[in-house]
């Protein structure tokens, strides 16, 4: 078998903004794919009606193009395995449950809402299993003739799944090894409703799965309790052959301790658990996403290829396309990752230090604009070579840089309490002659010039840059002085200075 082709799949349901959890599935299966040069496809699993939200496909599309995930065949990608929204596959599901009830590895079963309830309150734990189903109303304890007058009368009908007892069903996950479980333990699972003929879940799962050619299943944790069923629907089908190997992935742990990942973790701690913002069609909720908040999907990608995975060596920075040779599913954690936001705030300050200048100026110029309609790409990429690596996000530029373009009108009061002396005014003064007098404002010549005049007159060099930093920024913050004074010029520098005087006194 190991010369089968590797075809993997990502298969939301569209039920919601997709959870981050949701994304690390689908990273992972695009770099299983890719580094066996297979096909990721992408499916839509919408046979539950009650549950769709309009919008949630698209939704979830528009997250990989911006992540750069990208697929090979699929809803909105093409490939000639489709229809890939299983919603448009209804008669296939339909021939395939027949093909069960023929076989007597299904049943048909009457039992209304109302009966199988009565059944809960009579029998502790119920469950519609090798032990009950003699009991209930279906195929399998009706005359023939009245089943088929109770389908023919409309009577709404499931078809249930018959798990023979006493075996034994093995899973053998890539992950978590092989994992054994009891068929005497599994209930008698519906794979098909009359009431709105669509399959569950279930079937349409693995169904499309082997029409799919789908050679391993890598989905998250939750679905591995679903695992021995889907293993013996493989059987019951005759497919055993094909039958994907499985691997499921740890789950996503709160940031601060146990237990699942949750929206609410990230409303209580406040970073996004959506690639993109997302508004709720129903109740008009709008969430964050990862996009909005500022992070590079570059960021994100690393970010989450780490939660449940690690190389073995101490690099932490990998692009997407370095991943995939390196990633290895047999090397994925069984125990939950813990979700350790402040670390992809971390990423994306190490991505913003990777960039160019150029490339971080060129998000940040908007937000210049916006207070500076005039100011050019040329000083905005000056202030970003200077500041970027003081950010994790771009937006977190400007409050941190507006003294550049835009000269002070107040003076911090602390900062002027402290730094400005009796002698500041006087002082600035004699500076500001001493600038006006240079020719050549660069960096380094002032420099120069400055301390040697510091030096002569014996001031203390900390308070004449303390002072001088007030006049030029308005507060104790920034950069180099003399990175400061070099990029507002001569001009822009005295007028500061002697505004500040003026001011301060
Ligand atoms: N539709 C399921 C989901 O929403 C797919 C689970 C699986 O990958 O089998 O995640």
């Amino acid at each position: 078998m190991s010369e089968r082709r590797v075809r993997v799949r990502f298969a939301p349901s569209p039920t919601g903004a997709l959870h981050i959890g949701g994304v690390r599935t689908a990273l992972y299966n695009y770099l299983f794919a890719r580094q066996h040069g297979g096909d990721l496809v992408f499916r839509i699993e919408d046979t539950d009606s009650n549950r769709f939200v309009p919008g949630a496909e698209e939704y979830i599309i528009e997250s990989f193009k911006w992540l750069g995930i990208q697929f090979d065949e699929g809803v909105s990608f093409g490939g000639d395995k489709g229809p890939y929204r299983q919603s448009e596959r209804r008669a296939i599901y339909k021939e395939y449950v027949q093909q069960l009830l023929d076989a007597g590895k299904a049943y048909i079963a009457f039992d209304t809402p109302e009966e199988l309830e009565a059944k809960r309150q009579e029998i502790t734990n119920f469950q519609y299993d090798c032990h009950t189903r003699g009991k209930m109303r279906n195929s399998l304890t009706l005359p023939k003739d009245e089943v088929e007058r109770l389908i023919a009368e409309g009577h709404q009908y499931v078809v249930r799944f018959k798990i023979e007892a006493g075996q034994e069903v093995l899973v053998n996950d890539l992950i978590r090894g092989e994992v054994r479980v009891k068929t005497d333990i599994l209930d008698d699972k519906v794979l098909f409703k009359s009431a709105d003929q669509l399959p569950t879940y279930h079937l349409a799962n693995i169904v499309d799965d082997h029409l799919m050619e789908i050679s391993h299943v890598i989905r998250g944790e939750e679905w591995l309790p679903s695992a021995p069923l889907h293993v013996l629907l493989y059987q019951a089908f005759g497919w055993e052959e094909t039958m994907p190997q499985f691997a499921h992935l740890p789950l996503l742990l709160k940031p601060d301790g146990k237990g699942k990942l949750s929206k609410r973790d990230g409303d209580r701690l406040g970073f996004p658990v959506f690639p993109l913002e997302w508004h709720d069609p129903k109740t008009g909720e709008v969430s964050s996403g990862y996009r909005e908040q500022g992070y590079f999907p570059e960021a994100v990608i690393n970010f989450l290829a780490l939660l449940g995975w690690n190389p073995g060596t101490e690099q932490e920075l990998f692009t997407l396309d370095e991943l995939v040779p390196l990633f290895d599913i047999s090397k994925c954690s069984k125990a939950g990752a813990r979700f350790a936001y402040e670390k992809g705030i971390w990423f994306n300050h190490e991505y913003i230090l990777k960039k160019s200048n150029e490339e971080i100026a060129q998000l940040f110029f908007p937000i210049v604009k916006e207070h500076c309609s005039d100011e050019t790409l040329e000083r905005v990429v000056a202030v970003t070579s200077m500041m970027k690596d003081r950010v994790s996000f771009v937006k977190e530029l400007w409050p941190l840089c507006s003294f550049f373009f835009v000269a002070p009108t107040e003076y911090d009061e602390k900062t002027a309490k402290k730094r400005w002396k009796d002698d500041s005014a006087q002082v600035m003064t004699e500076l500001m002659a001493v600038l006006e007098s240079i020719d050549d404002f660069s960096l380094e010549n002032q420099e120069r010039i400055v301390h040697e005049w510091v030096e002569q007159k014996e001031y203390k060099l900390g308070n004449v840059m303390n002072a001088w930093r007030l006049t030029l920024v308005g507060e104790g913050k920034g950069p180099g002085m003399f990175d400061i004074s070099a990029f507002l010029g001569k001009e822009e520098t005295i007028r500061r200075m002697k505004r500040a005087i003026e001011v301060l006194g």
